[in-house]
């Protein structure tokens, strides 16, 4: 069985918007293994963004609907991490307390982060270690450089060992070079650990090189659909 999976999804933002027929996104079939790396490229307003909600259980749709290791979505999902082209690390926290920060997060009592917080830390700094971060961990954001904190973000959205890892246009800002070695990071991450990733970027050439799959989302009046475009074998 597909680990995600859309069938038929529409969805109006609001009811207004339902009664005049516009969609934000249109018909969207859709079947992710698990493992499996996909990247969505397409356009400015083509309907990414609003796929990342319905991914994550952050909007419902309004027609259609998704399941998620064959459950049907109807709330937001804890099995994911996200990363966006901000690293938006806190500036008063150290990486190590920054990649910290979803487990605090989710602990219901303070008390049990506090109890487990050795393991907790001894798991990020594993994980900086492996975005080539030693060294770094009990450093501040401004001491680090854009690339660094982009790591360190990628490492914040993996510390509760994530099924799913959710990237919006997470090596935008970033230059040529940087980029290319974080391409790598993630994919050697991602065949070490076999979470699911889903990529949005504007970037065709990061999406081949990264994704088993990639999904051109077209824009075209009134009309949004995601069609699966070409499935590229890994190097
Ligand atoms: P992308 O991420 O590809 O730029 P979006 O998912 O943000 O595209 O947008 C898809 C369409 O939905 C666009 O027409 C956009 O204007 C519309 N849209 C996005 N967010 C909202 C919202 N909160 N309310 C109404 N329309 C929205
Ligand atoms: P805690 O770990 O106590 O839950 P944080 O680590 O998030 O809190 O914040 C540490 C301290 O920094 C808090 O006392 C908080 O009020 C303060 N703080 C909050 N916002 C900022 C900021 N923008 N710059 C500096 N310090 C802040």
């Amino acid at each position: 069985a597909p680990f995600v999976e859309f069938r038929d999804v529409w969805l109006a933002y609001n009811e207004e918007l339902l009664r005049a027929n516009h969609f934000a996104v249109e018909g969207i079939d859709l079947q992710v293994r698990r493992g499996e790396f996909i990247a969505i490229v397409g356009p400015s307003g083509c309907g990414k963004s609003t796929f990342m909600k319905l991914t994550t259980g952050l909007k419902m749709p309004s027609i259609g609907r998704i399941l998620v290791a064959g459950e049907r979505v109807t709330g937001p999902l804890k099995i994911s991490g996200m990363a966006f082209q901000a690293p938006s690390l806190l500036p008063w926290r150290t990486t190590v307390d920054n990649v910290l920060l979803p487990l605090e997060i989710v602990e219901p009592h303070r008390g049990r982060f506090k109890a487990r917080r050795q393991e907790y830390e001894a798991r990020a700094r594993a994980l900086l270690q492996k975005v080539g971060l030693a060294g770094y961990e009990d450093k501040y954001p401004w001491q680090l450089s854009g690339g660094m904190q982009q790591r360190a973000s990628i490492c914040r959205a993996l510390i509760h060992e994530p099924q799913m890892l959710l990237l919006d246009e997470p090596f935008g800002a970033l230059d040529a070079f940087t980029r290319e070695e974080l391409w790598c990071i993630l994919r050697d991450l991602q065949a070490e650990q076999g979470f699911n990733v889903i990529l949005v970027t504007h970037d065709l050439r990061e999406s081949v090189f990264l994704a088993d799959t990639v999904y051109v989302m077209s824009k075209s009046p009134g009309r949004f659909v995601v069609r699966r475009e070409i499935g590229f074998p890994r190097p």
